[in-house]
Parts: C-alpha cells; structure tokens; sequence
C-alpha cells in the first residue's frame, strides 16, 4: 500500500468529509519558509498558515534550534503542583506582553481548551465569592470559540454546532456586527444596534449572567468578519457596568496577526480573562493559554478545605517543549519586529486585493492585518449568495491548491492568514493566484447554474 492509499484506509482527518478527502487526498512531507511540499515534490504556498498558526515560516532555525536545545535537557515533566524553567519564563514574558488587566497564564494545550478553562474559571469565581445565581453566559451569533462541549455552548455556528444542540449547555446569543450583511452598510448604525441588543439582554438577565465570550475584533471561522469600530470597547463598558466577565478569545488574532500583538489592543480594551494560542509557539507545538485579572485568581486562592481549588488540567499542560519554543518564538517577535512589520505590509496588502475586490463575484474583502477574508457571492449587487450545493469557495480554494497554494474556506469565504513573515512580493504571487482560482471558479458556477435552468 502506498501513502496515499494508506491515509484513505487508516485516517480521519478533522473537520473533513472524508469523502472530499478520498477524491483529493493531499499528504505534506516539509516546509520551508512559507512553503510546504507534498510527498510528491509539489509546493504550494502555506497561505493559511497551516491553519492559522504559522508565522516565521516553516523550519525557522531559531526555533528548531530552541526546541533541539531543550531536548537536551528534558521533554516533558508535570505542571500539577509544581512547574518547570521554560513554563515559568514564558508565563512572565507573556505576562509583559498582555493587557495591563491581566497577571496570570494558566496553560493548556489547545485554543478550544483555553475557552473551556475560561469559561469554567467565570462559573467558578461567582461560586467562589458566594455570587451563586450567576451562572449563564452570553455569546456573540457565529461566534466560534473551538470544538469540545463547553467551547461549543459558547460558539453558535449553526453548521458545525446544531446537531450537537441537546448536549450543549444553555446560553444567551447577543448579534455581530456584519456591516456587509447590514441593511445600512453604515459600520456606526450597525454597531449600535448591535450594541443595544446586548443592552436590553444585559438588563434583563445580568443577575444570572457570570460572564460573556466574543472573539477579538474579527469574527474568524464565522466568515472573517471585522467589527467596526467601537464595538469592542463599548461591549467592554457594558460588562463591566452590569458585572459581567468579559472573556476575549484571541486563539486566531493574538500573537501579531492583525498588527497589534492582541488586537483587543486596537480599542485598548482590558478583558478579565482572554484565551490565545495558535501562534503562541510560532506553529510549532501545541500550548494554548488563559489570562486571567488577580481579581480572579484571588477568589481561588484560600484553605484547600475551602474546596476553591480550580480542578482542572490536562497531562501535558506546560510542555517544556513546548514553551521553550514558544520563548524563542517571542525572542524573534521582538528582534524581528513582527507586530510593526505585519502593520505596515498590510497596507499594501490592502492594495494588493484591489485585484480581486474588482472581481464580478467578490461581494466583500474583509482584512484586519493578516486576517483576511474575500466573500463570493453569485450576484454583487443584491449579494445573493451562490446556492449551499455549489461550494464556491471550496472549489476555489481546490483550484488554488492546483495552482501552487493552500487555504480553506470557512462558508462561502476564502481565507487568507499568511505567514507572518510573508514579503511584500510573496504576497503578490499569493494574491494574484487566489484572484486567477476565483475568476476561474465563479464564472465557471456562473455559467453551470446558468446551464441547469
Ligand atoms: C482556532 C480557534 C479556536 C480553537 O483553537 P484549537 O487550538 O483549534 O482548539 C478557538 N477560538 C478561535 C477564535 C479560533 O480561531
């Protein structure tokens, strides 16, 4: 048997009809900079950053060299009741780099986890400190927050979550603001009424409510959509006014991939906890974080007959590996200067798109930085979506992979979220074959659902 047929025999893949998978298996052999090479020699442009991850490349020699480094010393020991040297060096660097709000990292190993962990730490604070009757949560529509139960409760992406709805708990959905999707397309009149939405829930239910979870800025498996200004920080004013955790989850936008090294940072917003991970080792290896304010940590902080202990952990939580790559990682953050590179070459990025927004069904380009995303619809004006049978944008996203380039589409959405490190003229090419697949894919579509009627 070779490779391929033994991935078809043997694998499942996530997030995958494995059905699409017999028909174009794909199997990654190494990477170099921001390009990987399958098992047959074919290189493609790692233009979603191996989901979302990536951001010095592939085989960064800086950190190959950490992780080689720290092998010499050992791979793995407990973090339960006691810690190790990179954990406790990262905590203290990622502390600096944080909103001012938050003193404390608690680890994990994955984005979904570091969601659960913030949302049981809510729940419990209220327990803590006698406030019982708060024990709901609000979320934002569409939101997505990672797949185990609890990050499902919270997220409301109704494709991936509804078949799950009877093992999920309860909550309350607060809307986005989608300005596309708005009947004003005015960002101000949207927000606000997005806001006054939350509002009136607030005012209703705030004496149940123990905290409330949103994605920082852009919405991105929910289709890559930018909040408009304001709206962040005017959620932040509301927590706090009717006593509501705000937990930030920061998995895809933390760790410069908007331009700030937290993009609550765009509307200087202080979250009581906040999730992050992905690029947190650079795409490396998988450690995953929750913030937390002192206020929190504090309410656990007592006798341990008082039964205020958080019991939660996982086997791996702070693998010395891990960290220490993750520590090498922010050492090129700052002498690389990511975070101001990724904001300044966004801007031409910007430009760049102009290529593709000219495009006949391109109803919308979403950037916030790094996190991009090109909308396709069957018509611009009305922005009529193509029919849910066409999966526009897989075969887009299919025809790209011919072309020399990976991404995944989230809905009718093209992704793009390059290597961080990404020049100016990688992000040429890149662009300019997304535009060649689009073109190609849409008016073929265009011309097949023409055909049928
Ligand atoms: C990817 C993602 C998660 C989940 O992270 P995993 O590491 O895949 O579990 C959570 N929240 C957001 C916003 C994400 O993009």
């Amino acid at each position: 048997m070779n490779l391929t047929e033994k991935s078809q025999k043997y694998l499942w893949l996530p997030f995958t009809q494995m059905k699409d998978y017999d028909q174009d298996p794909l199997i990654i052999e190494s990477g170099k900079g921001i390009k990987v090479k399958d098992i047959h020699g074919k290189e493609y442009y790692d233009a979603f950053s191996s989901v979302w991850l990536n951001v010095h490349g592939h085989r960064k020699e800086e950190l190959d060299h950490a992780i080689k480094a720290q092998l010499d010393k050992i791979a793995h020991s407990t973090l339960l009741g006691m810690t190790n040297v990179p954990a406790t060096e990262l905590a203290e660097k990622l502390v600096h780099i944080a909103p001012k709000s938050l003193t404390r990292v608690f680890y994990s190993d994955s984005g979904a986890e570091a969601v659960e962990i913030a949302v049981k730490m809510a729940y419990q604070y209220w327990q803590n400190i006698g406030q019982t009757k708060k024990q709901k949560f609000i979320s934002v529509k569409n939101g997505y927050h990672g797949d185990t139960i609890g990050a499902v409760s919270v997220g409301a992406i109704d494709i991936f979550h509804q078949v799950y709805g009877p093992l999920m708990f309860e909550g309350f959905k607060t809307p986005v603001p989608n300005v596309y999707r708005h009947p004003s397309e005015d960002p101000s009149v949207c927000r606000d009424e997005c806001i006054a939405n939350l509002e009136t829930l607030l005012e209703h239910y705030h004496e149940e409510i123990a905290g409330l979870t949103i994605e920082s800025m852009v919405q991105g498996a929910g289709g890559m959509v930018v909040m408009p200004e304001g709206f962040l920080s005017r959620v932040r004013e509301l927590c706090t006014k009717y006593d509501v955790l705000m937990i930030i989850d920061e998995v895809a936008t933390g760790f410069g991939r908007t331009g700030k090294m937290f993009a609550c940072e765009h509307e200087g917003v202080e979250p009581d906890l906040m999730a992050a991970g992905k690029g947190i080792t650079g795409g490396y290896l998988p450690i995953a974080i929750t913030y937390t304010s002192e206020k929190i940590y504090e309410a656990f902080y007592d006798d341990y007959t008082k039964l205020k202990t958080f019991f939660h952990g996982h086997s791996y939580t702070g693998n010395q590996l891990g960290c220490a790559v993750a520590l090498a990682n922010l050492d090129l953050f700052e002498r690389d200067q990511i975070v101001a590179q990724v904001d300044e070459k966004s801007t031409r990025l910007h430009e760049l798109f102009e290529e593709i927004r000219a495009l006949p069904h391109v109803g919308d380009v979403r950037q916030l930085g790094f996190m991009c995303g090109i909308e396709l619809v069957s018509d611009k004006a009305t922005k009529e979506p193509f029919p849910f049978e066409s999966r526009v944008a897989y075969k887009a996203t299919l025809k790209m992979r011919e072309l020399g380039l990976l991404t995944r589409p989230t809905g009718d959405v093209v992704v793009f979220m390059p290597p961080l490190v990404s020049s100016k003229e990688e992000l040429r090419e890149m662009v300019h074959i997304m535009k060649q697949a689009i073109d190609l894919v849409t008016k073929e579509e265009e011309e097949r659902i023409a055909a049928a009627k």
